[in-house]
């Protein structure tokens, strides 16, 4: 959601999803807490496709989290810090893997898969968000996916050390409905500032310029200057979109296409216009 790879075809009926493994991949489970924090050098660290922190972000797969808190782990597909779409001003953006929504049509079928390899620990991964946050001096963050409650009490832990580490304007798209998860997860308006909700659904596109399907809704927990904030960005008919090239060759194009642009750019395509989950 809220990302396009380019050259990705529409998704048509739902691929078979991979299932969650049943235990933390290995290397997240069990041991005293190693101490062993921090981004980059670590096997299986990657950087993003442009302007990520000096450690690029957090060390993934078998190695990720070693020692951590059991369950305490996000399925992570990818990063992008400055982020100009996806919300107020300049952000971290995060995007997490796993989602078993099924949306027909999925904007994101690259993400929907949650895969061991792509296990990081939620403490590394705040560290590099919070860190990165200071460094560019931003304070805003989008967490988008696949779906960022695929793991809510992860999602959980994430966003608190998030806060505490300065990110005080947290904005998540999720597919599912806000009435749902404040019910579920009554933590939510206490460490999100704003919430898109709602799924993708193919042949409702939407013309505003911070979601992709018509059915989905803005919901702003924050209070006084955030909710401001969100209420000039919700009427803004600004439309930022960054092309971004990444290391392993996918190119994404992130925010919300305007309807018909992305054919007009790479031309027309069988089935429907990818729009943002
Ligand atoms: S919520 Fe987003 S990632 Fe999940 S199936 Fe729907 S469009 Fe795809």
């Amino acid at each position: 959601m809220g990302s396009v790879p380019v050259g990705a075809g529409p998704e048509g009926a739902p691929e078979t999803l991979e299932k969650d493994p049943e235990t933390p991949p290995p290397g997240l489970s069990g041991g005293a807490p190693s101490g062993t924090g921090g981004a980059g050098g670590r096997e299986g660290a990657v950087r993003d496709g442009g302007g990520a922190g000096e450690g690029g972000v957090p060390g993934r797969g078998p190695s990720a989290g070693k020692g951590r808190i059991p369950g305490d782990w996000l399925y992570l597909g990818f990063t992008h810090a400055p982020l100009a779409a996806l919300g107020p001003g300049l952000r971290v953006g995060v995007w997490t893997r796993g989602c078993g929504l099924g949306c027909p049509g999925c904007v994101a079928p690259e993400l929907r898969t949650a895969r061991p390899e792509d296990a990081v620990a939620a403490t590394e991964l705040a560290a590099w968000a919070a860190g990165t946050a200071r460094e560019r001096g931003l304070r805003g963050l989008t967490v988008s996916g696949g779906e960022p409650f695929h793991r809510p009490e992860a999602l959980k832990a994430f966003l608190e050390l998030c806060r505490a580490g300065g990110l005080d304007d947290v904005l998540v798209y999720s597919g599912r409905r806000a009435s749902e998860l404040v019910v579920s997860f009554p933590w939510v308006p206490d460490l999100v500032t704003a919430l898109v909700d709602g799924p993708f659904e193919l042949g409702r596109p939407s013309s505003r310029p911070w979601k992709g399907s018509e059915g989905q809704t803005l919901t702003v927990f924050g209070k006084g200057e955030l909710a401001r904030l969100y209420a000039a960005w919700e009427a803004s008919d600004e439309r930022p979109l960054q092309m971004v090239a990444f290391p392993d060759g996918a190119v994404r194009i992130l925010g919300i296409p305007k309807i018909g642009a992305y054919d007009s750019i790479f031309g027309a395509r069988d089935g429907p216009v990818p729009g943002g989950g």
